[in-house]
């Protein structure tokens, strides 16, 4: 890690999650001189540990993709749902996948892409917690709190572009009171804990225990139950369980009554309950995330850009986070280095990115939410993205959209964006793969 904190940079990146850190890699292996400050003090924990195939080709632009294959994570084949007691399976290999998706200790994970992005010229820093930014002058200024010595001490950086990727935490969007809240029926939080010892769902859909993780290989495992749905992600320690639940529902627990909540659900609830069977609950390991989906009117200005979940939260059902937050930092990276070649058009190329993000935002709402409401869904750039992706990615994004009864939208854009009829008849053939029973 960087020592001395310089006064002035060319790019400052705020938080060095998956999105902060992909783009400080991306810029730094362009020569652009970056710093990142990052107020925790690494490895920290997060949530997210599900990652769909896509991501691989993020990490083959970052150059990253070897280190994390060496890091031995859990590959998994794909996943399973019961949604309202409906069972499928997905593949990822039927749909032209030859890299699996995994799942990841995120703490393991995106300290290895911190540090990957300081091996590849990034100045990283850990420790130093952004307090405020002054957007007054054309070049930024930061204020920051260096919390590593004995004495916190404050400074500024002044920088030509600024990138937000402070996480849900959303710095600039709510210094700028641009973090909109999504008005949706899926008003959901999240509640996640971890346990030793779980069973798990191996992609032969039969329940096994921890050990057989030699063996078998796992998918995710999601399932509805009365109060929202649920995901359970074996790890290559623990296991990874997460209530989403209706806000209502929890509304004016305590720490001590959300815990009696998680714990009596997972001992109650069909599936999960099996496979939690052997297992025990790591005490203090609940978390709990309240204000849950929300996205930022306005993520890229001439010289600043909100990435990841600074610009914006999509309920997690299909595991797009992480590869969201690699999206948006590739195309903001690339915004700002052309901006820098050409200062006249960096108002042009922040406008693009802006499109860009808020198309690749609109799929996933798109996707995830049954609603499509005033919630940040732009239906002509998801209608075009649809248009241009790949036929089995596409296809792919289709059958997990059949997955859960939250589809109906998804599909009518489909219709209407002309990409619908070339997929009904595999669809129907997919249909065909609903499991009657699984094995537990
Ligand atoms: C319940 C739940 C389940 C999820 N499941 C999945 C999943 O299965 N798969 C998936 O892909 N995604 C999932 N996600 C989403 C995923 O966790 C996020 O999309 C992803 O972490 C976003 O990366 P990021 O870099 O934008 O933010 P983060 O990973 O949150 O990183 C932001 C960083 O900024 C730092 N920071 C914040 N404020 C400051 C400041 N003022 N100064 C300096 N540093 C600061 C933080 O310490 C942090 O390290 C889930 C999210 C939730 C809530």
């Amino acid at each position: 890690m960087a020592d001395l904190l310089p006064e002035k940079c060319t790019v400052l990146v705020i938080g060095g999650g998956p999105a902060g850190s992909s783009a400080a890699t991306q810029l730094a292996k362009r020569g652009i001189d970056v710093v990142l400050l990052e107020r925790a003090k690494f490895p920290r924990n997060q949530v997210g540990e599900s990652l769909i195939p896509h991501f691989w080709k993020f990490t083959d632009q970052l150059g990253v993709t070897e280190k994390i294959q060496q890091q031995g994570f859990l590959s998994k084949a794909g996943g399973i749902t019961v949604w309202n007691n409906k069972i499928h399976q997905i593949l990822f290999s039927d749909y032209g996948y030859t890299r699996p998706g995994l799942h990841i200790e995120r703490d393991v994970f995106d300290q290895l892409l911190l540090e990957h992005s300081e091996q590849q010229g990034a100045q990283v820093f850990n420790q130093v917690v952004v307090k405020k930014v002054d957007l007054s002058q054309s070049q930024p200024i930061v204020a920051y709190t260096d919390t590593r010595g004995t004495s916190n001490q404050q400074g500024t950086i002044q920088c030509q572009y600024l990138i937000d990727a402070s996480g849900h935490s959303s710095l600039l969007a709510h210094q700028l009171e641009t973090r909109q809240t999504i008005s949706s029926e899926m008003n959901f939080l999240s509640l996640w804990g971890y346990f030793k010892s779980s069973r798990f769902v191996g992609v032969d859909r039969q329940s096994h225990s921890h050990a057989e993780l030699k063996t078998m290989a796992p998918v995710t495992f999601v399932m509805t139950h009365d109060d929202g749905w649920l995901w359970h992600i074996i790890l290559r320690e623990k296991t990874s369980v997460g209530l989403i639940v209706h806000t209502d529902k929890l509304t004016g627990m305590n720490k001590i009554q959300r815990e009696a909540y998680f714990i009596h659900s997972c001992a109650r609830i069909p599936y999960l309950k099996d496979l939690l069977r052997d297992a025990e609950f790591i005490a203090g390991s609940l978390q709990y995330r309240p204000d849950y989906s929300y996205y930022a009117s306005q993520a890229c200005r001439e010289n600043y850009y909100c990435i990841g979940d600074a610009a914006g939260f999509v309920d997690p059902i299909f595991s797009h986070g992480v590869q969201n937050a690699f999206y948006n930092a590739a195309v903001a990276s690339l915004a700002i280095s052309e901006s820098l070649k050409n200062t006249k058009k960096a108002a042009r190329f922040a406008a693009l990115c802006e499109n860009r993000m808020q198309q690749f935002y609109s799929f996933s709402r798109a996707l995830s939410l049954g609603d499509f409401g005033c919630n940040g869904v732009h239906r002509d750039l998801v209608k075009s993205l649809m248009k241009s992706m790949p036929p089995l990615e596409l296809e792919l994004m289709l059958v997990a959209s059949e997955m859960t009864n939250r589809s109906e939208n998804f599909k009518q854009l489909a219709r209407e964006a002309g990409v619908w009829e070339q997929f009904s008849e595999q669809f129907e053939q997919q249909k065909k793969g609903v499991i009657a029973e699984l094995n537990f």
